[in-house]
């Protein structure tokens, strides 16, 4: 099944669950608005290549539209359809006055040269400045896009539609161009106290739990540091390259030096390789997928070991998985709540960049 009927699956199970009016649950099976565009950058090379690029705006009931952009090789509308649903459940998860919206667009960010990824996301807010505002739809950063991009679009926004309030158009900038302190942190930390709380529920020690990441961006990298400065054991990490595992545990901080330096987790001293599919079945207590969505499906829920996984990751689970997970009596905490802290912060941001 794709991302979205994924997502489309999950609304239904929850509506029967809460009870939610039918003509509700059928408004939020389509986006109120979807942008499509090709975005045209001149390359280094003196070429013009064109991207496709996309900002689903799926419900406003809320409050503006809200969720980030993607530049991944793999984005496709039914994503960010499915994120841009998703994002509209998480606003009201932690109950911010916001929508839910996502973009993303279909590029290898790693082959682009600095300057191609600046005129690229410049090109992007050019092609959607007339549906975007403050008040009306406000992205942020996800996969691949970094508080640098957050900044070209927000100084690009201004350009094209100046006012003492335009930096709001998006949040994750840097704090020096009205970014809010903590953003950058602020996803793993959400989820970093649903983790300790989801512990103590479970009667299971904090101290050296042992933690299974896949993904060491934003979200992974800073979840494991958190971890380990808690006592945790952070006993895999990966990133798209492969992954390395010690059952022993190892210190984040030295496994992030060594990918600055080789781009890749893989290869850190004193540790086994193991591919991504293998770290999500390994011997430990929490799994924490961060990385792309609809990675623990019906193939191999039944080979997790974990005894809880945390979303970090939006949509890392198909229902089918859920089911399975759920008849094996492993708790899953939900992207929706356990990635939340990137949203909340990112709304308190844009209050400090409406005053
Ligand atoms: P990021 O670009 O900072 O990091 C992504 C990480 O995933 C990188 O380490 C990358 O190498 C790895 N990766 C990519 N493809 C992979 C693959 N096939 N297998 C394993 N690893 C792979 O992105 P991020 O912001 O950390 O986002 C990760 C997840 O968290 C996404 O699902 C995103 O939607 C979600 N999320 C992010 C935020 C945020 O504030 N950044 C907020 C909420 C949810």
């Amino acid at each position: 099944m794709s991302a979205f009927q994924n997502a489309m699956r999950q609304l239904d199970d929850a509506a029967k669950i809460a009870e939610i009016d039918a003509r509700a649950v059928e408004a939020l099976r389509a986006p109120e608005h979807i942008r499509e565009f090709d975005i045209s950058v001149a390359m280094d090379s003196g070429a013009t290549k064109i991207f496709k690029g996309y900002r689903v705006q799926y419900n406003s009931w809320r409050g503006p539209y809200k969720g980030g952009i993607r530049y991944h090789q793999n984005v496709d509308l039914d994503e960010v359809k499915a994120l841009g649903f998703w994002m509209t459940i998480k606003t009201a998860v932690v109950d911010i006055p916001m929508g839910g919206g996502k973009g993303g667009v279909i590029v290898n960010p790693k082959e682009l040269s600095e300057g191609e990824l600046e005129r690229l996301t410049r090109g992007y807010v050019r092609a959607v400045k007339e549906y975007i505002g403050p008040n009306v739809d406000v992205p942020a950063p996800d996969v691949n896009t970094t508080p640098q991009i957050m900044a070209w679009f927000a100084d690009e926004y201004c350009k094209l539609a100046p006012s003492s309030t335009c930096r709001a158009v998006v949040t994750g900038k840097p704090v020096p161009a009205g970014g809010s302190e903590g953003r950058g942190t602020a996803t793993a930390q959400g989820g970093f106290y649903v983790l300790v709380s989801a512990l103590e529920k479970m009667g299971i020690p904090v101290s050296n739990a042992r933690i299974a990441i896949q993904g060491f961006g934003n979200a992974g990298g800073v979840m494991a540091e958190l971890c380990h400065a808690a006592g945790m054991r952070v006993i895999a990490v990966s990133d798209s390259q492969g992954g390395i595992y010690n059952q022993n545990g190892f210190v984040p901080a030295h496994v992030s030096a060594w990918k600055q330096e080789y781009k890749t987790v893989v290869g850190f001293p004193e540790t086994r390789s193991v591919f991504n599919e293998e770290l999500l079945e390994l011997e430990c207590d929490v799994l924490i997928p961060a990385a792309l969505e609809n990675v623990i499906t019906e193939k191999n829920a039944g080979k997790v070991k974990a005894k809880l996984i945390v979303e970090l990751a939006n949509g890392p689970t198909t229902p089918e998985a859920d089911e399975i997970l759920k008849t094996r009596g492993i708790v899953v905490v939900p992207d929706v709540l356990a990635n939340a802290g990137g949203v909340t912060v990112s709304y308190f941001e844009w209050e400090q960049n409406m005053k």
